[in-house]
């Protein structure tokens, strides 16, 4: 495995108190950054920040609550990481959450909070982190925004028609920040991900399997209707590890991409 060392270096990860964000947050820590992460539960976070702290019992971490749709409490967020820590080099935007509904079934405010969610969960925490992220490029350190998007951004699922067409519309949003961003020596990538094991299936596991149904026979059973050419569900490490690779130097000529962590399931050349 390649070693990369990122102590001095801090690493913000939105909705890092579960899933993939969680998941990303233990590996910057691995590498030695200082790591904030947040949530809107204050309750998943504390349970977070005590799984993390126990597994790296010297790690520099900041856990606050925050909710990315909130103007207010994004910029207080990055005032504790600034006062904290000093600085930011990484920034991942990972808080969300898919809709499931079909266009007869979403109304209007549906449509507008899903976007709301998409766009602003990108925009808030990058306007807000962007004056440290400057700072990082600025003396010379790589400086990275990674998004988590979906692969139903460019293949999209009528099932979830209001997710679809944001995510669609944010891999656009991340094409344009990463040209804008590019003379300042900030790079703005993504990922699109297929179904990565989560909170949000866990939970969806817990509403719709059958009794006695165990989770690795529900997600199997589910992969394959869902056709996944490698046959199984991601896991949330398998999803933040290209978001590390996108955050760090590791990929410091790649930005305004994206990374496929779908199993296979995009069907484009
Ligand atoms: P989880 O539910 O496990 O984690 C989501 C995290 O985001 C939690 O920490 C949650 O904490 C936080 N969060 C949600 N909304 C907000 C908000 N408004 N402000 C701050 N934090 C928030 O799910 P995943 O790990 O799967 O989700 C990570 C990202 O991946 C999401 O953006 C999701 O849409 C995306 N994704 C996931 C897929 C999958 O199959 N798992 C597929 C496609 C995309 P809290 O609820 O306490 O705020």
């Amino acid at each position: 495995m390649i070693q990369i060392d990122l102590t001095g270096q801090v690493a913000v990860v939105t909705g890092g108190s579960s899933g993939i964000g969680l998941a990303t947050a233990e590996l910057f820590l691995r590498a030695g950054a200082s790591v904030a992460i947040c949530g809107r539960d204050s309750e998943r976070l504390a349970q977070a920040e005590a799984s993390l702290k126990a597994q790296f019992p010297q790690a520099q971490l900041l856990a606050q609550t925050c909710d990315v749709l909130d103007a207010d409490e994004v910029a207080a967020f990055a005032q504790a990481v600034q006062a904290r820590f000093g600085r930011t080099d990484m920034l991942v935007n990972n808080a969300g959450q898919g809709r499931v509904s079909t266009f007869a079934d979403t109304t209007d405010d549906a449509w507008r909070e899903e976007l709301d969610l998409k766009y602003f969960s990108v925009i808030r925490p990058t306007r807000a982190f962007l004056p440290m992220l400057r700072d990082a490029a600025g003396s010379g350190n790589n400086a990275a925004v990674v998004c988590v998007n979906s692969l139903l951004a460019l293949q999209p699922e009528p099932h979830m028609v209001a997710t679809s067409s944001a995510r669609a519309g944010v891999l656009s949003l991340i094409k344009s920040l990463a040209v804008e961003l590019a003379p300042q020596r900030i790079r703005v990538n993504s990922i699109l991900i297929g179904i990565v094991e989560s909170g949000q299936w866990r939970r969806r596991y817990a509403k719709e399997a059958q009794s006695g149904q165990s989770w690795e026979d529900w997600t199997a059973e589910l992969a394959r209707k869902k056709n996944i050419p490698l046959g199984r569900f991601g896991k949330p490490e398998e999803a933040a590890q290209a978001l590390f690779y996108l955050a760090t130097t590791l990929s410091s000529y790649t930005t305004g991409s994206h990374i496929d962590v779908s199993g296979g399931v995009a069907r484009h050349v």
